[in-house]
């Protein structure tokens, strides 16, 4: 069995689901920091059948912009001295800056490397984004 200390201070990344923890612990560039990083992957969850966990040993700032385009459904909690003190809820960022591309071939990102791919959350629901420049849909699933 695989016992993983308690944290003193840190962040709980709960709720991941099942095989997304990798790609979270690589978006969040935790394999090259310097912290202490527990990965737990396939727990058993009570709301979910099953899930990956990552926990940091540390305070770090992360970018929860990020997290939330990748999964609002994620949980965040903050440790300190072995205890919760903040939950931070996630949602889909309203506005996300060079993580979605526009796709459109006639779009000034494509001709002009040096704009910024800006998006702008157009549907909830939906997970849509549009381009800032020339309203050409993306979605957050195109980033997942
Ligand atoms: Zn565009």
């Amino acid at each position: 069995m695989l016992i993983i200390e308690k944290i003193q201070n840190g962040i709980v990344i709960d709720h991941i689901k099942a095989g997304q923890g990798i790609k979270i612990f690589n978006w969040l560039g935790l394999g090259k920091s310097q912290h202490t990083v527990a990965f737990v992957v396939n727990a058993s969850s009570s709301i979910m059948r099953k899930k990956d966990v990552i926990k940091i040993y540390d305070a770090i700032s992360i970018n929860y912009e990020l997290l939330g385009l990748i999964d609002p459904n994620i949980t965040v909690n903050i440790i300190k001295n072995e205890l919760v003190i903040q939950k931070i809820p996630l949602q889909l960022p309203e506005r996300v800056e060079n993580v979605l591309m526009c796709k459109n071939p006639r779009c000034i990102t494509s001709t002009e490397k040096y704009v910024p791919h800006i998006f702008h959350l157009s549907g909830k629901e939906t997970e849509t984004y549009r381009c800032e420049y020339c309203d050409e849909e993306s979605g957050a699933g195109d980033f997942r």
